[in-house]
């Protein structure tokens, strides 16, 4: 007996790990055989949308939705002791914090907790709420090259605007496919036509967020020496909400990495974003 009890332990576990992970693969698309077994890990499919998250700050305010990347199994960029989805989900806080103590917009997160959404889930979320601008935050890796530091902006394009670009969205992208099984699968049953106008303004929009994000930071926040990309990023494809990607810096360099994970850092890097949100939706007011 003891030498089972001894087993059977790791074993659990292992169960436990290979039953979140098939469910995990299983949830996306096909159903499971044993919701009970492995259900308790999937991600919610097209008829099951993740609930709407809570929705900060006065009536009349446009909303702003923001996504940390990352999240449940997906730990994201790892380096120095520190995860990616930890690290956002504070530098989230720390901007939703910010804007609805300034008043500036109504805010909300995507997730408020380590759990996983897929991209597509992301910006429903933002669209079923009807936001007027989403900010997904992400930290970036540079694998052994500890000291590549700064802050990198990310729009979205047709195609990849730099080989950088494309191996960036390979890479963010990625995490839609489990052991080869897509988790994203077909959504959008939206008219083209329309889609690609109000794709066209929301572009542009996204754009201009983009410049008042690096104009704003320029005293505060590290930037990388080439700051600003487009790339086919799927968490930015709303068609209607201008959407941005903030690399908000590289992971993989220790200092960085403290820097972001601190709560200094993180004001930073709030009031300079919501310095950008408040000036934003003035200009918006002003059309
Ligand atoms: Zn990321």
């Amino acid at each position: 007996m003891k030498s089972i009890m001894h087993l059977a332990a790791p074993l659990l576990v292992t169960v436990t790990a290979l039953a979140a992970a098939i469910g995990v693969a299983v949830g996306g698309g096909l159903h499971a055989a044993e919701p009970g077994l492995v259900l308790r890990a999937a991600l919610p499919g097209k008829a099951e949308q993740p609930a709407l998250p809570e929705v900060r700050g006065r009536e009349s305010l446009p909303l702003v939705v923001i996504d940390p990347g990352h999240g449940g199994f997906d730990p994201g960029a790892t380096a120095s002791g520190y995860r990616e989805k930890t690290l956002v989900l504070g530098l989230a806080r720390a901007l939703r914090d910010e804007i609805d103590a300034r008043g500036i917009a109504r805010v909300a997160l995507t997730r408020d907790d380590d759990r996983y959404l897929l991209h597509a889930e992301r910006y429903e979320l933002a669209r079923r709420l009807n936001a007027d601008l989403f900010i997904s935050i992400h930290a970036d890796s540079a694998g052994d090259a500890g000291e590549v530091e700064g802050a990198s902006i990310y729009t979205l394009s047709d195609r990849a605007s730099s080989a950088a670009a494309a191996r960036f969205a390979a890479r963010e992208n990625a995490a839609d496919t489990l052991n080869g099984v897509s988790l994203g699968g077909a959504s959008a049953e939206v008219n083209e036509i329309l889609v690609e106008l109000s794709r066209r303004r929301t572009r542009a929009e996204a754009e201009e967020f983009a410049g008042l994000i690096q104009r704003v930071g320029e005293d505060k926040i590290k930037f990388h020496p080439k700051p600003r990309h487009s790339a086919d990023l799927l968490v930015l494809r709303a068609p209607d909400i201008p959407s941005v990607l903030f690399e908000s810096g590289f992971i993989t360099n220790e200092t960085e990495a403290r820097r972001l994970a601190s709560s200094e850092g993180r004001e930073d890097f709030a009031e300079v974003m919501a310095q950008a949100v408040g000036l934003y939706f003035a200009r918006q007011q002003e059309r």
